[in-house]
């Protein structure tokens, strides 16, 4: 392939390059860059002339630096924006799960921005152990003798399982074989982890001889795992995993829970379903338990192990944390938000995720009707009415599915059956701050529930001015 700028009716690169329009995309994105850009956008020139003999005109400074300034903006941009998330998930997986509250942010940035004590005791001037950093407010938080963290649950799911059950047989009931998101399965974690999967019994965890019969001489461990498509709602610090932890102990096994979710506190008292909390759950007997720090806890991507204090020894002797361990970033934001924890009381003001959880259907309401008539506006042209409608908001990432909270959204439906809506999806997904809502039944529905930046989410309403 010869260089573009050989092709007679083309500019030659280096004269591209000096043109004062080209000035400006040059000292914002830097030579080699803008370099790489001209020489792309020559070579689609030069093909399309080719098919359809292009007039030379298509090729003079203004058209060619306007290309040029477009691509490099397209190209450059950051690929991870900012959205808002109107789906009416709080938790969404795939948009981020739990927003961080500001105490948590000031803690990243300042980690991210100056050397910070990550492994160094300040006490003595000696090596530390970055644990250390959320250790002991967990402790504090739920009872337990030690804590270690990681990157996130799956990855404390693994590291438990090839630490204690390493060419060993785990026994798990088969109701609690779960996959989470398509791509956490128990079963895969457990083979890559090197352990043996024993499915137990049915899917009916109250069968404690099914367990009882399981257990044999290669048995490392007894394993529940909070099934994330059950009805909690008629949950109580159950029996069970007191049984369950009962057998364990009886045959010298541990027992190890993945509660998911992993609520520090009883989420009742905000009207919130039940979930068992880590507390509850080593209360019952259990030896180690597991949960995501991102999802109810309300904290940074992480996961974390608490309980017996030898067995968390035995995962932090793994050289697989060394591969799993939590980053500066990640811990600096965990502890700020521990930290939170320490005065529930003001727990739904301070933290985020919980703030959007237990917000009022009636205040959502209210900021609906506030902006039904902006939105009305800026969608004018397009053949759609729009209505606020009663909604019901998901807690998101697997936690109770079942649960709904009442909320309010902005309807978008069509004139004429289904037309259209696809377009307006479209349009909102493509704004400065994409506006992801959820369509279905016909309407594309934004939930308001976390709409927390009414200002940023009107002042780009008038980008939908024309379909
Ligand atoms: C969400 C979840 C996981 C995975 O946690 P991540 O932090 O996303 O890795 C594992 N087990 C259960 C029961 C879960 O709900």
């Amino acid at each position: 392939m010869s260089d573009a700028s050989t092709h007679p009716r083309l500019p030659a690169v280096d004269r591209i390059l000096s043109w004062p329009s080209v000035a400006p995309l040059l000292a914002e994105h830097g030579r080699t860059a803008v370099l790489a850009s001209v020489r792309e956008l020559l070579a689609e020139f030069r093909q399309q002339s080719r098919q359809d003999g292009s007039d030379v005109q298509i090729f003079s400074e203004p058209v060619l630096s306007l290309q040029l300034s477009g691509r490099l903006a397209r190209d450059h941009a950051a690929r991870l924006k900012r959205v808002f998330n109107l789906t009416g998930t709080v938790l969404h997986t795939n948009l981020g799960r739990a927003p961080l509250p500001e105490e948590a942010v000031e803690a990243l940035i300042s980690a991210a921005r100056f050397p910070c004590a990550l492994e160094y005791d300040l006490d003595s001037g000696g090596r530390g152990d970055r644990d250390d950093l959320v250790e002991a407010w967990l402790r504090e938080l739920t009872g337990a003798e030690a804590a270690t963290v990681v990157n996130n649950n799956a990855a404390a799911v693994f590291l438990l399982l090839n630490t204690l059950a390493f060419r060993k047989e785990v026994a798990v009931s088969r109701g609690e074989l779960i996959e989470i998101g398509g791509a956490f399965r128990i079963p895969d974690i457990m083979a890559r982890a090197g352990a043996k999967l024993r499915e137990v019994g049915t899917t009916n965890r109250t069968h404690l001889r099914d367990f009882a019969e399981a257990i044999g001489p290669r048995t490392a461990l007894l394993m529940k795992v909070h099934a994330s498509n059950y009805a909690i709602s008629g949950f109580t610090a159950s029996a069970p995993e007191a049984e369950l932890a009962q057998l364990a102990h009886d045959r010298g096994l541990p027992l190890v829970v993945d509660l998911g979710s992993g609520a520090l506190v009883d989420q009742t008292r905000w009207g919130l379903p039940h979930e068992p909390t880590p507390r509850e759950t080593l209360a019952c007997g259990a030896d180690l338990v597991t949960f995501s720090g991102d999802k109810l806890l309300g904290g940074p991507q992480a996961g974390l192990v608490l309980g017996r204090r030898d067995l968390i020894q035995k995962l932090k002797k793994n050289p697989l944390k060394r591969a799993l361990r939590a980053g500066k970033l990640t811990l600096a934001a965990l502890e700020a938000v521990l930290r939170l924890y320490r005065d529930p009381d003001r727990l739904p003001e301070r933290l985020t995720a919980l703030r959007l959880l237990v917000r009022p259907a009636t205040d959502i309401a209210t900021q609906a009707e506030r902006l039904l008539p902006a939105l009305q506006t800026a969608l004018g042209a397009w053949p759609v009415t729009v209505a606020v409608e009663p909604a019901f908001s998901q807690i998101g990432s697997g936690s109770l599915p079942v649960d709904r909270l009442p909320s309010h959204a902005l309807a978008i439906a069509p004139h004429r059956r289904k037309g259209g809506l696809r377009e307006v999806e479209t349009a909102l997904r493509r704004l400065p701050i994409p506006v992801i809502g959820r369509i279905g039944d016909g309407a594309l529905r934004l939930d308001l529930r976390c709409l927390d930046d009414e200002a940023a989410f009107v002042a780009q309403l008038p980008h939908l001015a024309r379909p």
